[in-house]
């Protein structure tokens, strides 16, 4: 195997779990045969210290597989994505949907896949798992007998490491839309077009909170995608639910979710949820209950500021908007921006906004997306529910 040697004080990071490597923290890598190869890793004193895939072209040069001299094949899979699949059945017994590997969090990075029913949704973000694919799809197929393998390899993400941006299927066939079950709604999924895998999972145990949230309450949900929201709020007694989002496929799947459930009282609006916020704020309209759930605008450590600035400004808008004791639910998906920095930006939104508010609650991404300790980007989601005080 090619060796790859590390820098001085490197592998005491490795150590501790944390499986990135950057490009700067290499002092060689010895005969590379092609980009995307399997290296050995070994410490600036000589000594193997684990296994990983290297990419020339990547930031993140190295992700690690393995700790041990260990042969990374199908058995290798076998066990990493049997104990993944465990995990989750720990976490619930019945589930036939939801997150089954989530990259560096099941010590497989580069490699998600999320189960719909007897359908899988894969990404694979990196070259170095794209290169291992042909070992792990039959890993896929023996441990979970899928009718079909969607390849949702059209990620960003895959420009970073050189990559194309492309949707395959890989095995069987599957239908336009897909019906998975969350909490009772039902959802319809468009595995092949929707965005990222089809569904937003980490978002399930969120969107239970605001069912809770909702009774006879007026709803504003902003960037709604197929409704996840939306009709967690219309199920919790909502009088009225206003969704938003600018995507006309994602909204008319809303519509087809609604009718699914028999659901009724939910507006579906076409807008730019910067400009309809404004908008809204203008015309008087009052709400108790408003969702943000907008995509990651931190797409790198420089953009840092900018995305700030978006975050707070619909956060900004959404309080002015709110009735007295009206509730704003604020998610952020960009692991850039700390849990720290997301409260910063709502209470300086909420000062500017001259709102009182009360944390009701802080969480995170559902547990079949887990957070390893050691690698704090795999905790990536931050929702906050918080009260109007006044
Ligand atoms: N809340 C959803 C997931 C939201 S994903 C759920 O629970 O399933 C983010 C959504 O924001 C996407 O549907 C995308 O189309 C939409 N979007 C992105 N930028 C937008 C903008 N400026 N205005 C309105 N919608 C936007």
């Amino acid at each position: 195997m090619v060796r790859l040697l590390l820098k001085p004080g490197i592998e005491r990071r490795l150590k501790n779990v944390y499986l990135w490597i950057f490009n700067n923290q290499i002092e060689r890598v010895e005969d590379l045969q092609n980009n995307g190869d399997l290296v050995e890793i070994i410490s600036s004193k000589g000594r193997p210290v684990g296994i990983g895939y290297f990419n020339r072209h990547s930031l993140i040069a190295v992700r690690v597989l393995s700790f041990q001299s260990e042969t990374i094949d199908q058995a290798f899979f076998h066990q990493r994505i049997s104990r993944a699949i465990e995990r989750r059945a720990r976490l619930s017994p019945n589930a036939t949907s939801g997150r089954i590997v989530f990259s560096e969090a099941d010590l497989l990075p580069g490699l998600i896949v999320d189960r719909f029913g007897p359908y899988l949704s894969v990404q694979l973000l990196t070259l170095g798992m794209e290169r291992l694919w042909p070992i792990i799809e039959p890993v896929l197929v023996e441990l979970l007998r899928p009718e079909a393998i969607v390849l949702r390899n059209d990620s960003p993400a895959r420009e970073r490491e050189g990559l194309d941006r492309k949707v395959e299927i890989a095995h069987g066939e599957v239908p336009d839309v897909v019906e998975i079950d969350e909490y009772g709604l039902k959802f319809g999924v468009d595995m092949r077009g929707g965005q990222k895998t089809g569904f937003f999972f980490d978002q399930r145990d969120n969107r239970r909170i605001c069912r809770n949230l909702a009774a006879n309450g007026r709803v504003l949900d902003c960037f709604s995608y197929t409704g996840g929201f939306a009709l967690n709020a219309a199920r919790g007694g909502a009088v009225s639910v206003l969704a938003v989002d600018e995507s006309d496929e994602a909204l008319q799947l809303l519509e087809r979710n609604a009718a699914r459930n028999n659901l009724d009282g939910i507006t579906t609006r076409r807008a730019d949820c910067f400009v309809l916020l404004r908008e809204l704020q203008k015309s008087g309209e009052r709400f108790d209950l408003i969702i943000l759930d907008p995509p990651a605008f931190v797409k790198s450590k420089e953009k840092l500021r900018e995305a700030v600035r978006g975050y707070k400004e619909i956060n900004l808008s959404a309080m002015k908007l709110l009735s007295p004791g009206g509730i704003l639910i604020s998610c952020s998906c960009s692991y850039q921006l700390s849990p720290v920095e997301f409260l910063n930006m709502i209470t300086s939104a909420a000062r500017d906004a001259r709102r009182l508010c009360h944390l009701r609650e802080f969480t995170t991404q559902a547990p079949d997306h887990p957070v390893l300790l050691t690698m704090p980007e795999t905790q990536y989601l931050k929702c906050a529910v918080l009260e109007m005080i006044d």
